[in-house]
């Protein structure tokens, strides 16, 4: 029997797969490594180039929902890089396999989820661009894809 877990928050049985979970990841951006906390300040602070100061204020904030409200001010909303929305869901993409490959912890716990269906799924999620809803489950299917590829390597 296949089973479906609903995930999204960092809390509970699942919280491992939400990308505000803390699994540190070392990714370059531009060029130069940077530690993002969690895959949620890497893929905010990525609507910014690295050289303007709100990639680096996004960098420092301790929680990753002050990094995702922050980029909805005004202020920071204007300076968005152009090329962002064109290339979310790679970055998000990246952001989950660094998270997976560099995190021993993390990749023990999505290859204990075995063959069932992972839904990124809140009353949020809805709308958002990687939940069931409007985003098509997207988060859901690059975690699994990144489990295939742990299971079989
Ligand atoms: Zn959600």
């Amino acid at each position: 029997m296949v089973t479906e877990i609903k995930f999204c928050s960092p809390v509970g049985k699942w919280w491992f797969l939400s990308p505000y979970a803390e699994f540190p990841i070392n990714i370059e951006v531009d060029g130069k490594f940077y530690t993002f906390q969690t895959v949620e300040h890497y893929y905010q602070a990525m609507k910014f180039y690295a050289t303007d100061e709100r990639f680096n204020t996004i960098l420092n904030l301790k929680n990753p929902d002050d990094a995702r409200l922050i980029t909805k001010t005004p202020e920071y909303k204007i300076n968005r890089r152009l090329d962002f929305d064109k290339n979310k869901f790679d970055i998000m993409e990246k952001g989950l396999r660094a998270k997976f490959t560099q995190n021993l912890k993390a990749a023990e716990m999505l290859k204990t989820t075995r063959n069932a269906v992972l839904v990124k799924s809140c009353k949020e999620c809805y709308k958002c661009g990687f939940g069931i809803g409007s985003g098509q489950n997207r988060m859901g299917k690059i975690l699994m894809q990144i489990r295939e590829e742990l299971l079989s390597s």
